[in-house]
């Protein structure tokens, strides 16, 4: 039997992709090696939203080929954004790879597998849906589910758009069937996956759907539990999808809402078709709705032309929404995207650095602050397996998407009350409530 492995790189939808890309290929008789060193079939699932992304994955191109060196029969494989974003390139920088495609491309990859000859090819098209292909979860209880492909909008220093094409959203019915299969198969817990989840369904036809719609078709599949989803976009944050969040059992009390900039000047170099009132502004829709909601965002520092003004901004905005979390980044210029040609106002990257610093320091301050609010509260834990920090504990994720480490005894899959007795920036500490269990039972 042959064996493949997947080394993969970047976001949620390349973990997807991965989970689909194996199980494709198991559909197809493989078997998951450990170790490339193991594997007939080397695959690298590649992300370009980052300069730093493409350096560590050039450094494992590079062990792959000394493995191919050793025994020729061997396949390397690179698929995914910065495939795509170099198209037939990669066999020019990489001569021993012998089959390269885009995120659009997965199902190709069967294709060359299965054919008589194995010259090297590309395919770099976006003409596939991975989420229709079989999938090899992480955890049984736990599912992606890509509602929609590519992104409409021109963020002007991301690669997304020309790496994944233009939104394809798949039919209501469609996912709501993939969702019944997958909670009839023991998932308790699905994230919806889409470049852009809250424009869901408007290239839709003939019958046009929203995202709320769908949601409101999975909270009555029995067997589910929870609704996640990421990432949505500020501007399309319309009342209804809030109001899912008040009125929906299954839709859990977390927004990750990407700022990206606290200044409207930059969000408009940006190209984020927002300001920071708009913002704001939708935040307060959010709390207003579900006032214990848990709030992430991503924040981008550095961007060009942004001064010190602007970056107070920013500060004042992490300070006044008080985020449970956020992902923050120094500007990186990718090529390609419009932010990496502009060359006035750009900011030092010690700058950079020093303004990330202070940022991190209000973040984290204020997400601390937040969480106290579930101390001395009982929150409906999933349990994913063993604590990270601690063996002799348990982790697992509240409905606000909080990590919990805590005592007790219970199997991954599960969801089990857990009072809360501690909470740090990033993790609950707490201990399972078998008063609370038992009244559940
Ligand atoms: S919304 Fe903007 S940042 Fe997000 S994937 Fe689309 S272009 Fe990129």
């Amino acid at each position: 039997m042959k064996r493949y492995h997947v080394t993969t790189f970047g976001c949620q939808m390349n973990e997807h992709d991965s989970e689909r890309m194996k199980g494709m290929l198991e559909s197809l008789g493989y078997m998951e090696a450990s170790e490339p060193a193991d594997a007939d079939l080397i695959l690298f699932n590649t992300c370009s939203i980052r300069e730093k992304a493409d350096e560590r994955f050039v450094a494992h191109l590079r062990q792959a080929s000394g493995l191919k060196r050793r025994d020729p029969e061997r396949i390397i494989g690179v698929g995914g954004c910065w495939a795509q974003s170099v198209k037939d390139d990669v066999f020019r920088q990489f001569p021993f790879v012998d089959v390269a495609f885009g995120p659009g491309q997965v199902h190709k990859l069967a294709e060359f597998l299965t054919a008589d000859s194995l010259t090297a090819q590309g395919f770099f098209e976006f003409e596939g849906v991975t989420g229709r292909l079989p999938a090899k979860r992480a955890r049984p209880f736990q599912a992606w589910v890509q509602i929609s492909q590519g992104c409409n909008m021109n963020c002007a220093y991301c690669i997304v758009p020309s790496t994944r094409g233009r939104e394809v959203s798949r039919p209501l019915a469609e996912l709501v069937a993939e969702v019944e299969r997958l909670a009839a198969d023991g998932v308790r817990e699905v994230t919806l996956l889409g470049q852009n989840v809250n424009a869901y369904g408007r290239d839709l036809r003939p019958q046009r759907a929203s995202f709320s719609q769908l949601m409101r078709a999975l909270d009555g599949v029995p067997g589910l539990e929870r609704v996640r989803y990421t990432s949505p976009h500020p501007k399309d944050m319309r009342e209804d999808v809030v109001r899912a969040h008040a009125q929906l059992r299954t839709v859990c009390e977390h927004v990750h809402l990407p700022l990206q900039a606290g200044s409207s000047r930059i969000l408009e170099a940006m190209r984020r078709t927002y300001t920071r009132e708009r913002f704001l502004d939708r935040v307060a829709l959010i709390r207003e709705h579900v006032p214990d909601i848990a709030l992430t965002t991503d924040v981008i520092v550095g961007f060009p032309g942004e001064t010190e003004e602007d970056f107070a901004h920013t500060l004042e905005v992490c300070e006044e929404v008080g985020f449970d979390g956020a992902f923050t980044f120094v500007f990186s210029p990718r090529r390609g995207t419009e932010a990496a040609s502009i060359t006035e106002g750009l900011v030092a990257h010690e700058v950079a650095v020093e303004r990330m610093q202070r940022l991190v320091e209000v973040v984290q301050r204020r997400a601390r602050e937040r969480a106290q609010r579930f101390v001395g509260r009982t929150l409906d834990v999933l349990v994913e397996g063993p604590s990270r920090t601690d063996p002799s504990k348990l982790r697992g994720r509240s409905r606000h998407n909080k990590a919990v480490n805590f005592t007790g005894l219970a199997s991954p899959g599960e969801i089990v009350p857990v009072q809360i007795a501690s909470a740090t920036s990033q993790t609950l500490a707490g201990e399972l409530s078998l008063l609370a269990a038992a009244d559940a039972r």
